[in-house]
């Protein structure tokens, strides 16, 4: 089986400090610096249900540990993943000025997956700027309830399996 690693934010899920007006939150998370609301992006179960038959999952976030384990508890409590990564597994670079928070997919070799058999869901396209053939970029989600992009997703997940 080949490995689908998973951003969370913007991705899965929307967190923020401040309620979404129109939708009831999720979950919330709790946070040393400050309570978090989750949204879900539309289709997510189904998602999830969907990508665990067709490849080995993971998780690999920019944000902080704390963040990333309450995630994958709230989610993934029932479904066995390769890894959960968060912050310090990211690689921090200037590029123009920005800090990136580089996710190099080339670490997942030192645990014996072969860049080939690996792709990543991502929003950010600049935290994978080395990986074009690993990466599929899916558009950044704030909280559109109308958003389908986990369902078009899965047929090219389908084909990629
Ligand atoms: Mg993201």
């Amino acid at each position: 089986m080949k490995l689908l690693i998973l951003d969370i934010d913007e991705t899965l899920v929307y967190a923020t400090r401040k309620k979404l007006l129109e939708t009831e939150a999720d979950f919330l998370v709790p946070h040393p610096f400050g309570d978090y609301y989750y949204y879900k992006r539309p289709h997510l179960d189904f998602f999830i249900e969907q990508v665990k038959a067709l490849f080995k999952l993971a998780l690999w976030s920019s944000a902080d540990k704390y963040y990333v384990n309450e995630v994958k508890q709230q989610l993934f409590a029932n479904i066995s993943l390769e890894f959960a990564w968060d912050r310090t597994k990211c690689t921090y670079t200037k590029k123009g000025g920005e800090g990136i928070y580089e996710k190099q997919l080339h670490k997942l070799e030192k645990l014996n997956w072969d860049l080939a058999n690996i792709f990543i869901i991502d929003d950010s396209p600049e935290k994978l700027s080395n990986y074009p053939e690993n990466h599929l970029l899916i558009p950044s989600w704030i909280g559109d309830k109308n958003d389908k992009e986990l369902i078009k997703i899965i047929e090219i997940l389908k084909i990629l399996a």
